[in-house]
């Protein structure tokens, strides 16, 4: 079947709906559909110095340059990208390579935050030390406070993220599978459930574009020297539902965006239910903790 829209041959089907299209037509759809997600959900603001976390891989980079799209054109956006270099050996380098390259080719500033300057140990260190715990479990919780931190201090109004709709749709299971209904508040294409000047709002341009389209899309604009996977990956309990939805998806085309579409539906039932939840301060840190110690800190502790 030839693209829906001009005939010529196609490069992808689209799972949803069954459209295919070709190179050209995707590029246009695959664009639309993000400034349709920043329009409809109100992600940018007039005169926003935007964050953008990358990790040299195709969502954040794809994300780097759809908004450095919108900054050319609107003259009073700034744009930071800003990478966390957790020390993966073998995983990691080239990443970090692709991301220098691709700010260097658009004028993007660029600001690497590790690991190992900011908390003293690597993330291979740090596995070492703790061979029985996930590696996820320490990294999603320094990555964020890192994130939060420095997007901060570089004085950031929006910190921006290539989360896709599967990401988002993994979130939403495994907040399920945990009861972990508060963390579910915080998701959606904005995340907080309030405003907070110590948290910097994170958006996702990307929610609504699968990750294959998002895959495809840097694959054809050429982001990616190479496809690499983070070691410790298949470790994490992420992973086991990504591909638990995989094979859903594959059974029942069209899974992941009813999970993200129902979701939707009840996510403002949800932030209305956790509005008042308290967000104080680190007692170490001083940043943003929802406990007395933050996560942080309690596992920098544990290092020590
Ligand atoms: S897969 Fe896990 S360990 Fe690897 S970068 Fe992601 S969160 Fe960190
Ligand atoms: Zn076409
Ligand atoms: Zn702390």
């Amino acid at each position: 079947m030839p693209c829906k829209f001009c005939t010529s041959n196609p490069v992808i089907t689209l799972t949803n709906n069954k459209i295919n299209l070709c190179k050209s037509c995707f590029i246009k759809y695959f664009e639309k559909k993000a400034m349709r997600t920043i329009r409809d959900h109100s992600l940018l603001d007039k005169g926003d110095h935007v964050v953008v976390a990358i990790s040299g891989g195709k969502d954040s980079l794809s994300v780097l340059y759809v908004l450095n799209k919108i900054a050319e054109r609107k003259r009073d956006m700034k744009l930071t990208a800003l990478l966390i270099d957790e020390g993966i050996k073998g995983y990691r380098n080239s990443s970090i390579k692709d991301a220098k390259n691709f700010c260097k080719e658009y004028k993007i500033k660029l600001h690497i935050a590790s690991y190992k300057d900011n908390l003293d140990k690597t993330l291979d260190e740090l596995k070492k030390q703790f061979p029985e715990t996930i590696a996820c479990s320490m990294c999603g919780v320094f990555r964020r406070y890192l994130l939060n931190k420095k997007s901060r201090e570089l004085k950031a109004d929006k910190l921006a993220t290539g989360h896709n709709l599967d990401d988002e749709a993994q979130s939403i299971i495994m907040n399920q599978l945990r009861h972990n209904i508060s963390l579910s508040a915080r998701l959606g294409p904005t995340t907080g459930v309030r405003k907070d000047p110590k948290f910097i709002p994170r958006i996702k341009p990307f929610y609504f574009l699968t990750e294959k389209e998002v895959a495809t899309y840097a694959f054809l604009k050429n982001f990616i020297s190479e496809f690499n996977e983070c070691t410790y990956c298949a470790e994490s309990h992420r992973f086991e539902i990504r591909d638990m939805l995989n094979n859903l998806e594959a059974k029942h085309p069209g899974s992941k965006h009813s999970i993200v579409a129902s979701f939707m539906e009840m996510l403002p039932l949800l932030k209305e239910r956790f509005k008042n939840q308290e967000i104080g301060s680190c007692k170490i840190c001083k940043e943003p903790a929802s406990s007395k110690i933050c996560n942080a800190c309690t596992l920098t502790q544990k290092i020590k």
